[in-house]
């Protein structure tokens, strides 16, 4: 599945920065989910909680944040943000736009503990 392979590196980078910052326990995971990065939120939470068990997330709360596709216009540079795939910029109806935020799934922040 998708979202196990994903949960799998998302558990590698944590473990690394655990390491990084002699921290023994993660408390809190907060992760942006774009809704183009073809992530099911309610899958991710589950390959979450079945992997986080045997690492240093076993305790940890996985905190999702949703991210609009966000677009930008080559045309009048307007950033627009929206809720489904659509290249039309609004202001000025071009289609020469590119898609900056929204497409993939990234680590923001972790709480942890240090022993
Ligand atoms: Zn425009």
């Amino acid at each position: 599945m998708h979202e196990y392979s994903i949960v799998m590196s998302l558990m590698e980078q944590i473990e690394q920065l655990a390491q990084d910052n002699n921290a023994n326990e993660i408390i809190r995971v907060d992760i942006k989910v774009g809704v183009l990065s073809g992530v099911e939120p309610h899958l991710l939470q589950n390959a979450f909680d079945t992997f986080k068990l045997n690492t240093v997330c076993h305790d940890a709360q996985l905190n999702m944040q949703l991210q609009p596709l966000v677009i930008e216009c080559r045309q009048c540079h307007h950033k627009t943000e929206l809720t489904e795939r659509n290249v039309i910029c609004p202001h000025c109806k071009s289609y020469d736009t590119r898609v900056i935020d929204g497409e993939d799934m990234m680590l923001m922040q972790l709480e942890m503990n240090a022993s």
